[in-house]
């Protein structure tokens, strides 16, 4: 077995894939989870995804593959070190292609794909309109609120909490080992990517945060390698709902004051939050985005 580990120092927060580029880690990596039997990460640049072999088969997530299909064909090169089995299903994240491009070279021996049913008619309709990548393939099967996935004395737990990220974000639960899966709607100590895209609104983002603290889990795998790679605890999710909170009571105070959009955005500082990832970058666009539900109603 040649299970590589990410050398953890050298990474820095990494919504964005290219940064990754300066680090000089290599260019992908997959270790165990620590204190699992059959769970592991796998990392490709600036993107990672889980992956749990059992006898019957291996569930995959991710591909993480988009413009590059060598990222999947690796990703089944990794697998290939750990077991034969193949792998029985591939599990979407939510419906975005920097995460979910490139199932081909699974379902071509023989894997199912699932992803939450928005993400289906997401796909649907970007296809009508001529929009969907090539790489991009179609769920074989969807999830709606909840579905169990078991295989191999595995159990897998597909949940879907909500509007957050994109309106098709599943929390992947393994209840044996406490672990959870999620992508992109929980940064560890990160503010949000840009002007938080795709949710519906803050406040029901925040509430679908909610519901995944208040699930049963001890650790979280994320889709990028926040804070050094590191797995996030409950607290990490705590903090950033925290964040989110604070963030929404400071530019209500400010659309109060009328000082929605621009004003805001420039004198709205959260100190308690300064060390987080992409803090100076992106909270103008947060600020903005929080502006727009308490000044504009959407
Ligand atoms: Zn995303």
């Amino acid at each position: 077995m040649h299970i590589r580990t990410i050398a953890a120092a050298a990474l820095s927060l990494a919504l964005a894939g290219p940064a990754l580029a300066q680090t000089g880690q290599p260019t992908f990596a997959t270790r165990k989870v620590d204190g699992t039997d059959n769970v592991y990460i796998y990392r490709y640049m600036g993107h990672q995804s889980m992956f749990v072999v059992t006898p019957k088969g291996v569930i995959a997530t991710d591909p993480i593959a988009r413009y590059r299909p060598e990222a999947a064909t690796t990703y089944l090169a990794e697998i290939k070190k750990v077991t034969d089995q193949p792998v029985k299903y591939v599990i979407y994240s939510h419906a975005h292609y920097d995460h979910i491009a490139g199932a081909k070279p699974f379902k071509d021996q023989g894997a199912r794909i699932v992803a939450h049913k928005n993400a289906k008619t997401r796909f649907e309709a970007l296809k009508k309109a001529g929009a969907l990548l090539d790489s991009v393939v179609m769920p074989d099967e969807t999830v709606d609120t909840k579905k169990t996935i078991t295989l191999g004395g595995t159990t897998l737990e597909l949940h879907y909490v909500g509007r957050n990220h994109s309106d098709s974000s599943l929390v992947m639960r393994l209840p044996k080992e406490k672990l959870i899966f999620t992508v992109d709607f929980i940064p560890i100590e990160g503010v949000q990517f840009r002007n938080i895209p795709d949710n519906g609104s803050p406040l029901e983002y925040e509430e679908s945060i909610k519901k995944v603290v208040a699930m049963d889990w001890e650790r979280m795998i994320p889709g990028h390698p926040y804070a050094g790679g590191r797995l996030g605890t409950k607290k990490d999710a705590q903090d950033h709902l925290a964040y989110m909170q604070d963030l929404s009571a400071a530019v209500k105070k400010a659309a109060a004051d009328g000082k929605c959009t621009d004003n805001a955005m420039t004198e709205i500082k959260l100190p308690k939050y300064e060390k987080w990832a992409n803090y100076e970058r992106f909270l103008p666009m947060n600020i903005e985005r929080y502006c727009y539900w308490w000044s504009n109603g959407y």
